[in-house]
């Protein structure tokens, strides 16, 4: 660790002057507990380096408040390295209507915040920075021509990285925050960490942003909020993000907030086929050619799920395919063993999976080779039969539910179904051998539920009042919304902009 930027360096190189701009009510109050003792000191701590993180930083280190930004793995940018869609939901601007038409759930006071938060910091980046990435009114771009790809992504993270430090920031990585330090008064006025050699480093910190992710990988807490079987649950996300800013929110008395069980992400197959261990992230995200790679196998089924069917262990359809793979997957979440399999026939493998442009090669093959499970057979029967003896998928349900299917499929009425598919351009008989069985469960790529937070990002206390000096993006946070995807990135940047708003106006 660079001890140059230790607390007492810090103050040597001016930060005395920020500290003093704190006010003598947060300042006394962490002169009194951690001045003696911390090892970093600053005004804003951001726990997490995703874009959520990231940008979060820069903003406060435009403002000139020294931030330090620590972040749990080898390198800065989360699962945003592996977007290849938009920042801004969809291809809409972000709207009253469209939040509204995505997700029923939605908070209208949050919402509201998000749709302003997203313009302001959009012509922030656009105006302030120079940072390789487009703001057209609606979205950020950072693909160049596309609206995203995993090399503009990490030409962002790497622009932002240096936007920090060349502006009084500080950023360590393999630092990962672990319990947040409150006065007698329950204010947060700094955070403990693990560096890099396991080490405890305490901060000292009139303000701790917590820019941490969910808890998509703690399978404890994803069996409780989830399912029972949610231990069986993949992640699209960084590893690292095993709920420990929700728990170090509620350790100061946080509230939760709803829609702990829902979550935004895609089918993934299985055996995942994802870096489900801390360890193995580290050794390959530090390698550019790793993440376009891995961003092909994550989006794969994503893009043509809609035109087969999805049945559970039972061999039944449970959910309309057609409303797309991001809400099928909050259904597939309940099923048993939280376990789909994507049925489909040569002439859906021809005309609608396709070939991945990214990797220029067969979505099909692509699966394969990332050792995910893809059964063939030349008959539907075949193919029942291997389900039953791999999988223990019942044969006679499987059959029925596909003869059922093809028959309204085949007449225009896959809406009358029990379980309707409603449109009908995705309801396309099975029947062409050869026939396939995907095996996939839900990747989360963010939980929709996390610590409840106003609408400067203010994290909330039992009696719904903020907890001075604690902030949350959406990622950490919850209650935006529940079901539905309203911009996952846009909104976890857009959060992160309110929380740094109001530190910077707090400091001013
Ligand atoms: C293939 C793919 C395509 C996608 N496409 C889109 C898209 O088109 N549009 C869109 O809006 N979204 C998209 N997403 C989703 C979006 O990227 C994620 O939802 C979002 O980036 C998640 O942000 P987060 O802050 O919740 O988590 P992360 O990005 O994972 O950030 C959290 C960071 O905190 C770190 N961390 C965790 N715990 C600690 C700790 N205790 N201390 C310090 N650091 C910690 C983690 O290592 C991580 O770097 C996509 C995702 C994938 C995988």
């Amino acid at each position: 660790m660079d001890q140059s930027i230790s607390r007492r360096g810090l103050i040597a190189g001016g930060a005395a002057a920020s500290l003093a701009a704190l006010g003598p009510v947060a300042l006394g109050m962490a002169e009194e507990s951690l001045a003696a003792s911390a090892d970093y000191s600053t005004q804003a701590l951001v726990i997490g380096g995703g874009f959520g993180g990231l940008c979060a930083t820069a903003h406060l280190a435009y403002a000139g408040l020294n931030p330090i930004l620590i972040e749990a793995s080898v390198r800065c940018g989360g699962a945003a390295f592996f977007c290849s869609g938009t920042m801004g939901i969809g291809t809409n601007d972000i709207t009253w209507e469209l939040i509204l038409q995505n997700s029923q759930f939605a908070e209208p006071a949050l919402s509201a915040a998000y749709m302003e938060a997203w313009d302001e910091f959009g012509e922030w980046l656009q105006e302030e920075t120079d940072a390789p990435a487009v703001w057209d009114g609606k979205y950020v771009k950072v693909g160049g021509d596309e609206f995203a790809s995993p090399e503009g992504n990490i030409e962002f993270a790497k622009y932002m990285v240096s936007y920090i430090e060349e502006n009084g920031g500080t950023v360590l990585t393999q630092t990962r925050g672990f319990e947040l330090i409150t006065n007698e008064s329950g204010a947060v006025i700094g955070a403990k960490a693990y560096d890099a050699e396991g080490k405890i480093i305490t901060f000292d910190a009139a303000n701790v942003v917590l820019c941490c992710g969910g808890y998509a990988a703690h399978k404890g807490l994803l069996e409780s909020f989830m399912s029972p079987y949610g231990s069986l649950l993949g992640t699209r996300t960084s590893p690292f993000n095993d709920g420990a800013g929700l728990r170090m929110g509620l350790s100061v008395g946080g509230k939760m907030a709803r829609g702990m069980s829902s979550f935004y992400g895609h089918h993934i197959p299985y055996p995942w086929i994802t870096t489900t261990t801390p360890e193995e992230w580290n050794e390959k995200i530090v390698d550019d050619a790793f993440i376009p790679q891995q961003q092909g196998i994550f989006s794969n089924i994503q893009s043509w799920g809609k035109y087969c069917i999805y049945v559970n262990q039972n061999g039944l359809r449970y959910g309309d395919e057609a409303l797309g793979d991001n809400v099928l997957c909050q259904l597939t979440a309940q099923q048993k063993w939280c376990r789909a399999f994507v049925i489909l026939d040569q002439n859906i493998r021809e005309n609608k999976v396709g070939k991945s442009k990214r990797l220029d090669k067969e979505r099909i093959e692509i699966i394969k080779d990332a050792g995910g499970t893809v059964l063939e057979a030349e008959t539907l029967e075949e193919l029942a039969q291997k389900l039953f003896d791999e999988w223990k998928v019942p044969k006679a349900n499987l059959l029925r539910t596909v003869a059922e299917y093809n028959e309204a499929a085949k007449a225009g009425t896959a809406a009358d179904l029990v379980v309707p598919k409603n449109n009908v351009d995705f309801s396309i008989p099975i029947e062409e051998g050869p026939f396939y069985a995907v095996v996939t469960v839900p990747g989360i790529s963010t939980n929709y539920g996390g610590l409840v937070i106003d609408t400067s990002a203010r994290v909330l206390g039992a009696n719904d009042e903020p907890i001075p000096g604690l902030y949350a993006e959406i990622g950490t946070a919850g209650g935006l919304t529940y079901d539905g995807n309203i911009g996952a990135l846009s909104s976890i940047i857009s959060f992160a902009w309110l929380a740094t708003r109001d530190i910077i106006a707090k400091s001013a």
